[in-house]
């Protein structure tokens, strides 16, 4: 599209009816792995489908200008759409990542410096003088992950961003948790978007898959060159669905952080819940600031229950909610993050992130609002246990996290 649209409308409508071959109106697939010469010498637009695919440009393109990127790379998984990034690391340079992200993400980049390629320091990116002399040694990638999975920290993008550029790094927000629906990380001073498209962008949890965006061309161009290079771009099939999901992001993230928003209330002010970690809360320490560098606080949130109720047989008897890894699908889930997202990371950094054993995170989906909540209630109830092993939901909030 040509045309500067709404970003909802870019969403919806972008590559709709634009098939040059047959008119389609949804944009067609093509799963062809290579295609035809007319000149040996000349080199089509398309010749081989790891370096590039119509279906995945039409993807790509829709993720570009709702990102507001100069270019994107559609991938496999998150994982591998953050990996990319990883390619524009020196050997022996450093890199900086939140002490609470996304565990894989804590593996991947704790394995690639355990085998030598840099050095990686993990950080509370919301403590000014942590992350203030983690910078002092210099950096040439630092990492943000807003709000923070499990524990929905909020890091103030503008500040972090600027900071980090200033020690002389190139700056990657993952914006898994939110999607350009309700954060714009580019517009933010970072320079590298990326996403794993499993969760709200596909939003139908039939996908893996990943997408990394730059704002400045050049980089666009490294990155696109590395993906062919190391053979990580995504399927056609999977972009696909991928782009189809994309139709309906904005109606879908705005349903369910309706209905997450009345969770979090309701939880909150329930005195099974020990403690609600939901960014549109008043009391959320990042509270101001998602307020102002979100267009919506999402629809995850994370729970510590008190002392009188089981974790593990609350999640059991949830009905509605379906005790599973991943995120941002239609359908509502829960997981223990502990034993399930960030089981790779060792117990002791799980603790230095906060991440208690008995943290439960929820994705709320698109179920109605009232039948989430009466199926949470039920589950209280039937989860309840009798002698409270702890004084007070205080204290046990205390010992069950630090974060
Ligand atoms: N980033 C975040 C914030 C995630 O939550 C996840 C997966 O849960 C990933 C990246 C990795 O994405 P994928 O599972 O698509 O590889």
């Amino acid at each position: 599209m040509t045309e500067a649209y709404r970003r909802e409308t870019t969403a919806a409508a972008r590559a709709v009816g634009a098939d040059p071959g047959h008119r389609a109106v949804a944009p067609p697939i093509h799963l062809s792995a290579t295609y035809r010469w007319e000149d040996p010498r000349i080199k089509p637009s398309y010749d081989y489908g790891r370096s590039g695919n119509p279906t995945r440009t039409e993807l790509q393109g829709a993720l570009a200008e709702l990102e507001g990127a100069a270019g994107c790379v559609v991938s496999g998984s998150g994982m591998a759409a953050i990996d990319l990034t990883l390619c524009l690391v020196p050997a022996g340079g450093r890199v900086i990542a939140p002490h609470d992200c996304y565990g894989g993400t804590y593996r991947l980049f704790e394995a690639r410096a355990r085998k030598g390629q840099f050095d990686v320091a993990f950080v509370d990116q919301t403590d000014d003088a942590a992350y203030e002399q983690a910078l002092q040694g210099g950096a040439d990638l630092v990492l943000i992950e807003t709000p923070s999975n499990p524990l929905l920290r909020i890091v103030d993008i503008e500040r972090r961003a600027a900071q980090a550029k200033a020690a002389g790094a190139i700056v990657v927000a993952d914006n898994t948790f939110l999607s350009p629906a309700r954060q714009r990380p580019l517009e933010l001073g970072c320079d590298i978007v990326v996403h794993s498209t499993t969760k709200f962008i596909n939003g139908h949890s039939d996908v893996v898959g990943g997408a990394t965006l730059a704002k400045d061309a050049a980089i666009a161009e490294e990155l696109a060159w590395w993906a062919n290079c190391t053979g990580v771009t995504g399927a056609a099939f999977d972009s696909y669905l991928t782009l189809r999901g994309l139709r309906t992001l904005f109606p879908r993230i705005a349903a369910q952080e309706a209905s997450a928003g009345v969770i979090a209330e309701r939880l909150h002010a329930d005195k099974r819940a020990a403690r609600v970690y939901y960014p549109g809360l008043k009391n959320h320490p990042g509270h101001d600031t998602a307020a102002r560098q979100q267009s919506g606080f999402g629809s995850m949130l994370s729970v510590e229950l008190g002392p009188e109720v089981d974790p593990i047989e609350f999640v059991k008897a949830l009905r509605l909610f379906t005790i599973a890894e991943s995120l941002g699908g239609f359908e509502s889930l829960v997981c223990l993050p502990a034993a399930m997202t960030h089981a790779s990371m060792s117990p002791e950094a799980r603790r230095t992130a906060g991440i208690s054993e008995t943290l439960i995170r929820f994705s709320v989906g698109l179920e109605h609002c009232d039948d989430l909540l009466a199926d949470i209630d039920q589950a209280l109830a039937a989860a309840a246990r009798g002698a409270p092993a702890y004084a007070s939901t205080e204290q046990y909030a205390a010992t069950a996290c630090s974060g």
